[in-house]
């Protein structure tokens, strides 16, 4: 069943990397255990996503790209307790408006018959053919930014440092996921295609990290496993402060981090990776605070940082910016102090 919803919020496609999180996501999603990512002229000339998830069923395929359609929502109410990365129904509908738009699908009971749907900008199908494919989605955006002849031109421009996002965001999917194998290929528009890293449904995000990093990197790394607590005095989402409310909460960041030791293998600022409850996003107050402890006793370096902060639900709000990288945590200014002390005697406790 699907649901019309009616979240407002500014456009989700702001970028090339918020092309490919989406598409991500969307095959995440759909439960898929095998994710190929091909680029083709780092995604200038096409983006392609394929997956082994579930499939889509014929009686979504009318209103798959119209604009606030999602199968994820059941109601509003289900905002706050999310389990799936996508629910607001806009990625593909903003696809449909941006570039081409190709969709192919199939449901196991259908296989080895799929369907290939193509799409208006306007989000309505256009054409529906039968095509040879396995379960699962493939979509396919090929000219993105085509009929915005600024925004293209400024992809263009920015290609190298768009391509570097795009890839450091894969690499961050690459090594939450585990028991999903995951491939990333690009193709020059001359030249022949080159898989640039690739997971084997490991069961650890450590083999993960040595299938997209190499196994180098795993000579410097020791397990994070910090376990904070952050004592409320107001309820989350809560303004008036009621005294003996309060309530405390555990906070575990798990994942791996630098050893800190001089003269071992210099990492680099792009594999600092954080999550909330395995959703990737940016945490800069975060990564500030590995820096600037690392850097005590390891001056010339910055670490290499995984780092996958588990809490409940009602301690940070996803829904603060549209791309959902920006997440807004309660009382992150004490949550940052208790993790300062935390990941010091973690350090404190190796021996040099
Ligand atoms: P949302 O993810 O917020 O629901 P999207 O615009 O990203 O919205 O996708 C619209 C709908 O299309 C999804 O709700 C889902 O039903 C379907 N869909 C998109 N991608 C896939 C996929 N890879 N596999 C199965 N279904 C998909
Ligand atoms: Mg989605």
């Amino acid at each position: 069943a699907r649901t019309v919803h009616q979240i407002q919020s500014g456009q989700v496609i702001v970028d090339l990397c918020s092309v490919v999180k989406e598409l991500v996501e969307n095959s995440l999603d759909a439960g898929a255990t095998n994710i190929e990512v091909r680029f083709k002229n780092q995604g200038l000339d096409s983006i392609e996503v394929q997956d082994n998830g579930s499939g889509i069923s014929k009686e979504n395929y009318e209103t798959l790209a119209l604009k606030h359609y999602t199968s994820k929502l059941a109601t509003y109410a289900d905002l706050t307790s999310l389990q799936t990365f996508g629910f607001r129904g806009e990625a593909l509908s903003s696809l449909c408006a941006l570039s081409k738009f190709t969709v192919i699908t199939c449901l196991a009971s259908d296989a080895p018959k799929g369907s290939k749907l193509e799409f208006e900008t306007s989000g309505k199908l256009s054409s529906t053919s039968v095509v040879a494919a396995q379960k699962g989605t493939t979509v396919c955006i090929e000219g993105l930014f085509k009929n915005l002849p600024v925004r293209r031109r400024e992809l263009e421009r920015n290609i190298k440092r768009e391509w570097n996002k795009v890839i450091s965001v894969l690499n961050q999917y690459a090594c939450i996921q585990t028991g999903l194998k995951f491939s990333v290929s690009q193709q020059p528009t001359k030249g022949k295609r080159m898989v640039l890293f690739s997971t084997k449904g490991n069961q650890t995000t450590r083999e993960n990290i040595v299938n997209v990093f190499g196994a180098k990197t795993l000579t410097v790394l020791i397990p994070l496993d910090l376990e904070l607590e952050l004592e409320l005095t107001t309820a989350p989402g809560q303004r008036r402060k009621l005294q003996d409310d309060r309530e405390i909460k555990q906070i575990r960041i798990r994942g791996h981090v630098s050893r800190p030791a001089h003269g071992e293998g210099r990492q680099t600022p792009d594999r600092q990776m954080f999550f909330v409850n395995g959703r990737p996003c940016g945490l800069p107050q975060f990564a500030k605070v590995f820096n600037e402890v690392y850097k005590s006793y390891n001056a010339s370096q910055s670490p290499f940082i995984f780092a996958d902060i588990q809490l409940d639900t009602d301690l940070y709000d996803v829904n603060v910016s549209p791309d959902k990288r920006t997440i807004l945590l309660h009382d992150q200014t004490r949550m940052l102090d208790n993790l300062r002390e935390a990941l010091v005697a973690l350090f404190e406790s190796q021996d040099y």
